[in-house]
């Protein structure tokens, strides 16, 4: 047949992710660590891989790996599942705690997956929305969750994109207060330094999400992973695809994993520049940066879609949030190399001159 007929309802309407990848001198728009592994851990990936049969399924569970993350974490291996990303178990999330009839509270401004998955699934997606600051309206989520229909809440902490952790008291409350289960997304907790996983221990209902695309180099490489008590773990399991981590990415992660240390200074690196890079931009006439626990800063600044144009000219790619609901005029600059933040600054300063400078031009004219 020449036609085909029409796909689920909640697909109508719905605008595919997309990451806005542009090639760039400076790619600092996906919050990705600027350096890539480094050339031993390299030579130790490719020992690895050379081992890896390619006839044969993987360890579906990637137990190897799972051992390595569980010990880490003083836990046991039931309390550790390994995902295609990050990105997958958030999916996954979606399909084991949400579905038609199911409620997700979500914070937003945040990562726009979320409310994603949540359309793709059928689940109601009620808003708490975050303060002008961004910070969360902790005292609006306690009396949402306190109503009893919400299924599952994620807290970003660090909040992409806005920056900020989330308060450990807060979520410390919240688990307290609720029987949804509270994700804690800490994608990026090793640039804050600070993770809530102390409180599994007396919280069934907590998930700790984390990913090796940011700290630990592998953004190309897929591997994230989730931290819960086993009775969450295994609602995962249901839901999840039995292969989705491959046997190369185990491999990859394993050495990673191992070699985890080597890659402290780069992060102790990112959190350095992430000062320098943000005393400049306060310094940075007409800008204002929002406070970051994380490696990229959000900005809010007049004409920030042209800012967007004149850095992307001049070869420096950030992302671009200025139409964004509750982001307007909005930037958000990755920490990256030295080099590529100074190309960055030296550049937004040109831009907010040349404005300047069209500005007098315009008045005196007047
Ligand atoms: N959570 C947050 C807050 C993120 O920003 C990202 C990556 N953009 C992810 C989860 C998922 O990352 P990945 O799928 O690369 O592990």
């Amino acid at each position: 047949m020449n036609k085909v007929r029409k796909p689920a309802p909640q697909l109508e309407g719905l605008i595919p992710y997309d990451p806005k990848y542009l090639p760039a001198e400076a790619f600092l728009s996906a919050n990705e660590n600027p350096n890539d592994v480094d050339a031993e851990v390299r030579t130790l990936i490719a020992r690895a891989i050379a081992k890896v049969p390619f006839n044969r399924y993987p360890d579906p569970l990637a137990n190897t790996l799972r051992d390595l993350i569980a010990e880490a974490n003083g836990l046991d291996r039931s309390c550790v599942l390994l995902g295609n990303g990050g990105d997958e178990l958030l999916f996954d999330l979606a399909l084991a705690w949400g579905g038609p009839g199911r409620t997700f509270l979500n914070l937003p401004p945040t990562f726009s997956v979320y409310a994603a998955n949540a359309r793709l699934t059928n689940t109601t997606v009620v808003d708490v929305a975050r303060r002008d600051d961004f910070s969360i309206d902790e005292e609006a989520v306690l009396a949402r969750v306190a109503e009893g229909d919400i299924d599952f809440v994620i807290v970003t902490s660090p909040n992409n994109p806005t920056g900020e952790r989330a308060r450990p008291e807060f979520i410390a409350k919240l688990l307290a207060a609720t029987d949804a289960l509270v994700m804690v997304d800490e994608a990026y907790f090793e640039f804050s330094r600070a993770t809530v996983r102390p409180l599994l221990a007396d919280h069934q209902n907590l998930v700790i999400l984390r990913t090796f695309s940011k700290a630990f180099s592998l953004a190309g490489v897929r591997l994230g992973y989730i931290l819960a008590n086993p009775g969450v773990i295994d609602e995962f399991l249901k839901v999840r695809q039995p292969y989705s981590v491959d046997a190369v990415s185990q491999a990859i992660g394993e050495v990673v994993f191992e070699n985890r240390a080597r890659f402290e200074p780069g992060i102790r690196q990112i959190i350095e520049e992430r000062g320098r890079v943000m005393e400049a931009l306060r310094t940075t006439g007409g800008v204002t940066p929002f406070p970051s626990d994380s490696n990229w800063i959000l900005f809010r600044m007049e004409d920030a879609g042209a800012a967007w144009e004149y850095l992307y000219e001049h070869g420096v790619l950030v992302r671009d949030f200025s139409s964004a609901p509750l982001l307007e005029n909005c930037l958000r600059a990755t920490i990256g190399t030295p080099e590529q933040n100074d190309l960055f600054i030296r550049t937004l300063r040109d831009f907010v001159a040349k404005r300047r400078e069209a500005q007098a031009v315009l008045s005196q004219g007047a």
